[in-house]
């Protein structure tokens, strides 16, 4: 069977896979002498078995194919947590997910953009529901800060992600793949700071047996240390 490198999201990264079937159309125009190709790969992966689909396109006018995988290529996987989140979140929390949700697909279809606008939106999102809204992007900042939501250097990467989601709609500024990651890995901190720890510490409090209440202490150590 014939083999080609190819992209795994559950392997993540390129991964030797089998071309199980393959199909190729071509096309020209004579008229404006330009002509390209499509090619159809139904691939399984050699590390997992995963199954996908391989689409290149190519065009006489442009240097590379264009490669799109179904289902596609993700380049950041969601964290580990990321299910787990999705059944804590009750009521109007449930924006959290949904967001975050939509911030990866936006990433999967190479949307930078839009990820980090979208980054920027669960952001605040986030802080006015934990803290309301305190009129002004500063004054829920620093509220999220002094109700222990952030640290003061966490507090100052909010500020910096917040800022790139702020250029990049009012300021024309185009955010590359590399920092929206940056800025996902802060807000997916954050997130699991705010909805996951904080519940399962509360959780952990209630199933650890309370301190029996102390013994009056005797005035002299029943066991004194050894000189
Ligand atoms: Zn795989």
């Amino acid at each position: 069977m014939k083999k080609t490198k190819a992209h795994c999201n559950s392997c993540g990264g390129v991964k030797n896979h089998e071309v199980l079937h393959s199909e190729t159309s071509s096309w020209s125009d004579d008229e404006h002498q330009i002509s390209g190709s499509d090619q159809f790969d139904t691939l399984k992966c050699g590390g997992c078995d995963a199954i996908k689909l391989r689409h290149k396109s190519s065009f006489s006018e442009s240097d590379e194919d264009e490669v799109t995988y179904f289902p596609p290529a993700i380049f950041r996987k969601p964290p580990a947590w990321f299910d787990k989140l999705r059944k804590k979140l009750k009521g109007k929390d449930r924006f959290v997910h949904r967001l975050l949700k939509e911030v990866y697909v936006a990433l999967q279809h190479d949307l930078p953009a839009l990820a980090v606008m979208g980054v920027r939106a669960l952001l605040e999102a986030v802080m006015i529901s934990k803290v309301g809204d305190q009129g002004t992007f500063a004054h829920n900042i620093a509220e999220f800060e002094r109700l222990g939501y952030v640290s003061r250097l966490e507090r100052a990467r909010l500020e910096a992600i917040l800022e790139a989601g702020h250029a990049t709609i009012h300021r024309d500024y185009e955010p590359e793949t590399d920092d929206v990651i940056t800025a996902l890995n802060v807000a997916e901190q954050i997130v699991e700071t705010v909805y996951l720890h904080d519940d399962e510490i509360a959780a952990l409090s209630e199933r650890v047996p309370p301190r029996a209440p102390r013994a009056p202490r005797n005035k002299k150590p029943s066991n004194p240390p050894a000189a």
